[in-house]
């Protein structure tokens, strides 16, 4: 774990423009030999990776150090990857000075670069030709107030302190860390959360546990609806560039405005643009005793003309390889977002079922054949097998009667066009609200709720 804190106020007030880049004295020029010299480091690349030539960032207030005095986040101005033979390097250029640190973890290997919550301006951001150390990479906020980078490894690397450079020759701040290929020992023997993040983390879990129990008036019935994915973690991209994660969040908001005017008690696992892992997902809906869970996500596939909504429920990893891809694709949601698995059950080992989960899976069951029935006269319904089940981590509680909607294929273009439309998403929410009237409508008539 490496911290870095990048000095406020460090050359503010010269004139950017007037620099000589690269030259001796400049700020550039005494970090590059700072890290020349630095004792026992390895070699030093040959440049830092050129920038592109652009004006420096506007700063309506002029820079003031620690921060801006309109409490808005840094923004991450641009990202650039230079692959050398004896590193791989990142370079993130910010508008103001943040504090940062990077760590490393295991099964997947991956680097996690933490930092204060920032907006991300990147425009394209650069792609690793995937021959190096870095697989891919992915960025956005963790947490309120946490924003986070993850970079998936191709191979074991050391991770040198991060490097910073003030304001200069019109960029912003700049941090320069550097990916060393090393041996797997080194590397296994190193990773891990730090022993902060971890109590921070436990404390979550903690306050997830202590969260008041919902008020439940009688009848009262507790639906908690779970928007998929989430800040770093954007799930699918849409053929119309519509993400997976905004999709969700907009149709969850609509439906549970939809089921609250109903007079139902309605929780949302998230209601803004932030990254929640699954098993707390799971927690919240079993700590509010909710009477129906609903996760809500859309699906891609490689084959562009498979379209159309479908319901996921439970069952133990004994599916069909469809279903099971389908699992794996849902179940990476922590992995994609840099969280420790190795203390915590992995969302991707086999689900075992006890009997009691059964009756709950049936239950769950129920409403999802409801549910289609309803959707089908409003969308269009996966042609085969509507109704699948999954080994799905979100829906593994064992007294929550659960469902996943597929709500359609953003690798389909006429889905994609249609998911994006007021009037589709209207639909839905409604068609998706009168299922759960039915379903505890049918539950008090006659079959025990
Ligand atoms: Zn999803």
């Amino acid at each position: 774990m490496t911290i870095a804190v990048l000095l406020a106020g460090f050359g503010l007030g010269c004139d950017a423009a007037a620099q000589p880049a690269g030259g001796s004295d400049d700020p550039i020029g005494r970090v590059l030999r700072q890290e020349q010299t630095a004792p026992g480091g390895p070699p030093p690349a040959t440049s830092l990776p050129v920038a592109p030539t652009k004006a420096p960032p506007a700063r309506g207030a002029g820079p003031s150090p620690g921060g801006n005095a309109g409490g808005s986040p840094p923004i991450v101005l641009s990202a650039r990857i230079g692959e050398h033979d004896d590193r791989t390097r990142f370079v993130i250029e910010l508008s103001d000075p943040v504090n940062l640190r990077t760590f490393t973890l295991t099964n997947p290997d991956r680097v996690v670069v933490d930092m204060p919550e920032v907006s991300w301006r990147l425009g394209a951001p650069p792609r690793p030709s995937g021959l190096g150390s870095v697989k891919s990479y992915r960025y956005g906020v963790f947490r309120k107030g946490n924003s986070r980078m993850v970079i998936d490894l191709n191979r074991p690397v050391t991770v040198s302190d991060p490097l910073v450079i003030p304001p200069s020759a019109g960029f912003g701040y700049r941090v320069v860390i550097d990916l060393f290929p090393t041996q797997r020992g080194k590397f296994n023997t190193e990773a891990g959360w730090p022993a902060d993040l971890k109590a921070r983390e436990t404390d979550a879990e903690r306050l997830t546990a202590l969260m008041e129990e919902a008020p439940r008036t009688a009848g009262r019935k507790v639906i908690v609806i779970d928007p998929g994915h989430g800040g770093l973690d954007s799930g699918t991209n849409g053929v119309n560039d519509l993400m997976e994660k905004d999709l969700v969040l907009a149709e969850g908001l609509r439906l549970a405005k939809i089921l609250k005017a109903e007079g139902y008690a309605v929780h949302m696992t998230r209601d803004s643009d932030v990254f929640i892992p699954l098993p707390e997902r799971v927690a919240i809906a079993r700590k509010l005793k909710a009477d129906l869970m609903i996760s809500l996500h859309a699906d891609s596939n490689p084959d562009s003309s498979v379209n159309g909504l479908s319901i996921y429920t439970l069952n133990d990893g004994r599916s069909d390889r469809e279903a099971a891809a389908l699992a794996n694709r849902e179940n990476q949601s922590d992995i994609i977002a840099g969280v420790d698995l190795s203390s915590a059950n992995s969302p991707v080992a086999p689900i075992l079922i006890d009997l009691a989960q059964r009756d709950t899976i049936n239950r769950s069951s129920r409403f999802a054949e409801t549910a289609l029935g309803q959707l089908h006269s409003v969308t269009d319904i996966l042609s085969r097998s509507p109704h699948r089940a999954a080994s799905l981590a979100v829906l593994v509680a064992p007294d929550v009667p659960a469902v996943l909607i597929e709500l359609g294929y953003l690798s389909n273009r006429s889905d994609a066009a249609q998911m994006d439309t007021e009037a589709w998403r209207g639909r839905v929410a409604q068609a998706i609200a009168d299922a759960v009237d039915r379903h505890f409508a049918a539950g008090s008539a006659g079959t025990p709720p």
